[in-house]
């Protein structure tokens, strides 16, 4: 079934494969049990280009998702009483594909919205969903990325030209290293990232920057610590920018060359009271210009921005704040800063500069994504073009967006839902239907998070472990699906089949003449590809079929990084992939590429964000400062800890065995109101309320408390006395969001805590 690096039969056999509860998927190996399942042992695989044998914790803990007592292993179906049935597959996909087909044919598959495609480890489903969605005709999608990431791809598309213009931090070579809004050490973001930051605070040459309102684990290595104020974030970027600006700290000559506009940025900054932004900010003035000199002075500076602000008031704005203090440094294009890197696979839709919306509440879709926060008042309408049924493939929507309860009545309206994952999760209990799909584990995987310069790598899994009895892939699913659907014939891939048998070359000759001569088929490529390559890939590897085509794409349009990586046409680069269980380099660049790859034809950056401006002028009036009497306290609703992880983890042994945690105050805090640590408290927003552990903690500034993300779980029949935690989404609300982007402020929750 998989690969092995046993010699002989005393040796222990360790599979390669990767780590699932991170973006980062480091390379792992993994020990089975004697029952040939259980995951008995997992280190890190020094094979793996990327991590090289680096893990954290948290991938020890991986059996608890691949053999979690809440797998799924038949088809469910939802009953009148609301309870689930069992049924076979053959029904389940009937019935799946003839719910669909009828809201399609009654209002418009515009009606059906896809949410999801894969989690932090498993991406290869949103591309055999493709299929399935062309043949229902759907327009509308979403995922993660459009709680966390689109504001950022929009800023990126105005500054370079293009949303696909993505930023990645050289942080292996950076002089001055900067962490915003983000704790590397428990949320990584980066390979090796505990190494990478802990040489960098050892290196007397180097400088480790951290700004996060909270003493974080990261906070605590770092050279320099901003804790900004809650919500202070564009307080303190516009006065480091103002300073770079105004004490002659801005590389000139570096943007009179590569920039645009700078008189306009100029102009905007000159009306900063840099006394009152600090305050409004939280943080000493002097401490903001030491950090500011510090990064213009630094012989390279990278900075990683994450949720920390982009889930925050001024989400978007942020994002545009934070890149021109690497650009106006001179630190984009260059080894040790920002660089613009390949990808092999799409995360998102690309394009979309923000013209297209959504059909009831004209919200802006960025980067193909509709915003997450603005999905319920597309279902909870009466309006003609509402959405009226949803497949949702390896997502929880309803317990890792905001608002589950608005999310829980939104999918009650649905008139039809379907959701494939590998356990029943809390968006499958508001489902009509839900269909098992084998783990990340148990067929071949891969992630798109390939995100790195200047080189990059792309890792396919092997399985490690047969599908467990009564799942399917997701290939295998969409593959039914499309076929009952009527997508395409035997006849039309007969060709195709015959040029498989023959090897990958006549492959790549058949299979260009048959889509041309047949365009409609390539609406359904993923699934022809996995019906037609799929057949003689080595045993277990079907599901890679997908990547074949990628690989065709990737060395076509990149064929320079492609070369430089060793490969020079996408059989090639197949071959590596499919036989390099431990991952491969795919792509290698130059840092002056990233200049190449500008999207405006200048090749200059534009400095000026037009649709921005006004918010950042707003700023002089707002403050940050003034606290709701009704809430005092902002809550980050949702923190990495070391005892938590994304929800693919669903097993609530896990938690008897890694304890949950609770919400985190200060000690000021938690004696104005005279509680304990492990007492019980109530949190109140606008939104709900619950009961929390009290964690006390001095890591939090006075006001500031938070609650650690993926708990809350819901498992019925679980020991009563294993503490859960809560679910932070039934604190949060849709109304709380970034206007320009629609990002949740998950991080600035206004909540008032009560004694219980
Ligand atoms: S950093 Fe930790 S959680 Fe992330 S992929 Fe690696 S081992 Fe897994």
């Amino acid at each position: 079934m998989t690969d092995t690096a046993a010699t002989d039969s005393t040796e222990p056999i360790w599979h390669q494969t990767a780590c699932n509860l991170c973006s980062i998927n480091c390379g792992v190996e993994i020990k089975l049990a004697d029952d040939g399942r259980t995951f008995a042992r997992v280190r890190g695989d020094k094979a793996n280009p990327a991590s090289l044998g680096y893990t954290c914790e948290k991938a020890l803990r991986l059996d608890h998702y691949q053999n979690g007592p809440h797998r799924l292993t038949s088809p469910m179906r939802r009953t009148a009483d609301g309870s689930y049935e069992e049924i076979d597959w053959d029904t389940a996909i009937r019935e799946v594909a003839a719910g669909l087909a009828k809201v399609r044919d009654e209002h418009g598959g515009e009606t059906i919205f896809y949410y999801g495609g894969g989690g932090q480890g498993n991406h290869l489903p949103g591309g055999y969903s493709g299929g399935t969605r062309k043949a229902l005709g759907m327009k509308y999608s979403s995922n993660a990325l459009a709680q966390e990431k689109t504001g950022e791809f929009w800023v990126d598309g105005q500054l370079f030209g293009a949303m696909s213009c993505h930023t990645t931090p050289d942080m292996e070579h950076t002089a001055c290293a900067v962490f915003l809004g983000k704790n590397p050490w428990h949320s990584h973001g980066i390979p090796r990232a505990r190494t990478v930051i802990k040489e960098i605070a050892n290196d007397p040459d180097r400088t480790l920057i951290i700004i996060d309102p909270r003493v974080t684990e990261s906070a605590e290595l770092a050279d320099i610590h901003l804790q900004v104020r809650p919500g202070g974030d564009a307080w303190l970027l516009g006065a480091m920018l103002t300073i770079l600006l105004t004490e002659d700290l801005a590389d000139r000559g570096y943007l009179a060359e590569r920039a645009n506009r700078l008189d306009d940025l100029e102009a905007l900054l000159a009306d900063v009271d840099l006394d009152e932004w600090a305050d409004k900010a939280g943080i000493p003035l002097d401490e903001i210009r030491t950090a500011t000199r510090t990064i213009a002075e630094a012989e390279s500076c990278a900075i990683f921005e994450d949720l920390g602000i982009q889930m925050a008031p001024h989400s978007t704005l942020n994002s545009w704040l934070e890149k021109l203090i690497f650009i106006i440094t001179g630190n984009f294009g260059v080894k040790g800063g920002m660089n613009l890197h390949t990808a092999f696979g799409k995360l998102a839709g690309g394009g979309g500069g923000g013209t297209r919306l959504t059909p009831v509440g004209e919200h802006r879709i960025l980067s193909g994504l509709m915003p997450c926060n603005g999905i319920p008042d597309e279902i909870l309408t009466t309006h003609p073009d509402r959405l009226r049924a949803a497949f949702v493939e390896s997502s929880n929507p309803v317990h890792s967006l905001a608002d589950s309860p608005r999310w829980r009545e939104a999918f009650e309206a649905l008139e039809f839902s379907v959701v494939v994952d590998v356990a029943m999760t809390e968006t499958g209990l508001c489902a009509d239907y839900v269909l098992p799909a084998s783990s990340q584990y148990e067929k071949a995987e891969a992630t798109f998070f390939t995100l790195e310069f200047p080189e990059n790598y792309f890792h396919l899994r092997p399985p490690l472990v047969a599908p467990l009895e009564g799942t399917l892939p997701e290939p295998e699913i969409h593959r039914r699906l499309c076929r009952e659907l009527g997508a395409y014939s035997d006849d039309d891939l007969a060709p195709l089949h015959e040029a498989a048998a023959e090897g990958l070359d006549a492959y790549a000759a058949a299979f260009f003449d048959v889509i041309g001569a047949n365009p409609d088929l390539g609406k359904f490529l993923p699934s022809v590809l996995y019906e037609t390559l799929g057949p003689v890939m080595p045993e277990g590897m079907e599901s890679a079929a997908a990547v074949w085509g990628l690989a065709q794409t990737f060395v076509a349009g990149n064929a320079e990084s492609a070369a430089r990586a060793g490969y020079t046409d996408g059989n090639q680069l197949f071959d590596a992939i499919i036989t390099s269980p431990s991952g491969v380099a795919f792509s290698s660049d130059p840092y002056d590429v990233t200049w190449e790859r500008m999207r405006y034809e200048d090749k200059k950056i534009n400095l000026v964000v037009d649709e921005l401006v006004d918010e950042f002028r707003t700023l002089a009036d707002e403050d940050s400062r003034v606290k709701d009497d009704q809430f005092p306290f902002i809550l980050a609703a949702g923190e990495r800890r070391s005892s938590t992880a994304n929800t693919a983890m669903r097993d609530p042994e896990w938690r008897r065995k890694h304890p949950t945690t609770g919400l985190r105050l200060c000690t000021e805090d938690a004696e104005a109101l005279g509680v304990e640590d492990g007492a019980k408290i109530r949190i109140v927003t606008k939104r709900g309320e619950t009961v929390s552990n009290v964690e006390i903690s001095d890591s939090m500034r006075p006001g500031h408390i938070s609650l650690p993300n993926g708990q809350g779980l819901s498992y019925p029949d679980a020991d009563p006395e294993i503490d859960l935690g809560v679910s932070p989404n039934e604190l949060t609300s849709i109304e709380d969001r970034d206007w320009f982007a629609g990002t949740p402020h998950h991080k600035h929750v206004r909540a008032r805590l009560e004694r219980v």
